[in-house]
């Protein structure tokens, strides 16, 4: 149990209920305290309410996916933790040093791993030299989805471009006029990128 009166708070965004929910009863009988999101879309409006100590974060889902909503919290809440629990990759040639604080792969860990990792996290100093901020945010965009949409990181709206370049995009947030730096990371029909999911930081 948590010896602080304030428990830390902890969100989980994952698409797999069960998996979301085995995490939430694990975590909650550590003494953490423990929202649920099934996607990057409600883990936003999550962080509208609230904000976490530490996300752990699925790569894969439907809608908004890890990568999307990583680079958003990476840019707009660049001190919360995080954690990418994934099945995407399975040797340790993940792009941590933007996406995410540490890495596990989906089935390949242990209870008492994860739990030693938001330890060492939460206890970590304020600065993290390995995280960067990067000055945009990426967009992983799949074959099957129609249209590009990016997400504001200053006021967390996601809206539709319609015309995009490879390389870093510059628009205008729909809402709040912000300007929105964003990159195409992953694959769309105009074009194909190479498997490089860094989001160059700086
Ligand atoms: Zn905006």
């Amino acid at each position: 149990m948590s010896a602080s009166p304030f428990p830390y708070r902890i969100l989980i965004v994952e698409d797999e209920p069960s998996l979301r929910e085995l995490g939430t009863m694990l975590l909650v009988a550590q003494g953490y305290e423990v929202r649920g999101a099934e996607d990057g879309f409600e883990g936003l409006a999550a962080l509208k309410q609230s904000l976490p100590d530490i996300i752990i974060s699925d790569l894969q889902m439907p809608n908004m996916n890890g990568f999307e909503f990583l680079s958003v919290v990476r840019r707009r809440f660049p001190t919360i933790r995080v954690i990418v629990i994934s099945g995407e990759f399975s040797g340790l040639s993940v792009p941590q040093s933007v996406l995410a604080d540490a890495f596990f792969p989906k089935g390949g860990y242990n209870a008492k791993e994860l739990f030693q990792k938001i330890i060492d996290l939460l206890h970590e100093l304020p600065t993290r030299p390995k995280i960067g901020k990067p000055s945009h945010a990426a967009v992983w965009v799949k074959n099957d989805r129609g249209t590009i949409a990016v997400t504001c990181s200053e006021c967390l709206r996601t809206f539709p471009v319609t015309s995009v370049t490879k390389g870093v995009n510059e628009t205008e947030c729909d809402f709040c006029s912000s300007t929105v730096r964003f990159e195409i990371i992953g694959e769309h029909k105009a074009f194909k990128v190479p498997e490089n999911l860094v989001s160059p930081a700086g």
